[in-house]
């Protein structure tokens, strides 16, 4: 049961000439949160390796819970209290284990889609003062530069028929619509805030609309009253 595991010629067939996003090979993966199947895509039009993690039986069900994990170097595997990413990639995996299917697609694109270098110069715009939508704007992006196309195309290489989105983000449900996949509901995914990470989710809330509990002022401080001020103005000046 599972993902179908594609055959050794599958493996090995020339795939140079072919454009449709698949699934290139399936593993078996025993982890901290349970048993998941572990799933690389050939993705043709993509210079990165996107991978889902898949709990049961999704192959033509609807309904599934899914996440779209987006790739963070600093949180997943640094253990970085500057982001909530690692915190809801594990509760993901571990809310998953809970339900009889699932799926988390994990998705190479770092720093909401600027890439690692970009990223790290956003952080030390933060440590200057703006937050982290305005340091990706002072850089040139938006502030969300992800696309959630090739997440569409891994859905139907895996033959999901409707998914219902762990995300507090409503822009994730209506750009995976844009792509053809049907969104049938919603499930929250919220970790508590801490003192390094308050700004940040607090940011997400307030300017990007994400569905979470407001951080308490008791977490952020002084932190908050600085986004507040600054919600629609310039960054403020802070001396080295
Ligand atoms: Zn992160």
């Amino acid at each position: 049961m599972g993902i179908p595991k594609p055959s050794l010629d599958d493996i090995q067939r020339d795939v140079a000439a072919e454009r449709e996003v698949r699934v290139s090979a399936v593993a078996e993966l025993p982890t901290r949160f349970g048993h998941f199947q572990v799933v690389a895509f050939h993705a043709p039009d993509e210079s990165k390796e996107h991978a889902a993690l898949v709990k049961g039986d999704i192959t033509d069900m609807a309904d599934v819970p899914v996440r779209l994990h987006s790739e963070c170097l600093t949180g997943d595997v640094f253990t970085s209290f500057r982001c909530d990413c690692r915190q809801q990639l594990e509760l993901a995996m571990e809310t998953v284990q809970k339900m009889p299917a699932g799926a988390i697609l994990y998705l190479r694109q770092e720093g909401r889609g600027i890439g690692f270098e970009n990223k790290i110069r956003a952080y030390q715009l933060q440590e200057q003062g703006y937050d982290t939508n305005q340091a990706n704007e002072a850089l040139g992006f938006k502030a969300d530069e992800r696309d959630y196309d090739v997440a569409a195309q891994m859905l139907r290489a895996l033959k999901v028929k409707s998914v219902r989105l762990m995300s507090n983000n409503p822009d994730k449900a209506r750009d995976l619509q844009a792509h053809g996949i049907e969104v049938t509901g919603r499930i929250p995914v919220q970790v508590p805030p801490n003192p390094h990470n308050a700004l940040y989710l607090e940011t997400k809330r307030v300017k990007s609309g994400h569905m979470i509990d407001e951080v308490p002022k008791s977490v952020v401080g002084e932190q908050l009253d600085c986004l507040h001020r600054t919600s629609n103005a310039q960054p403020r000046n802070v001396s080295a």
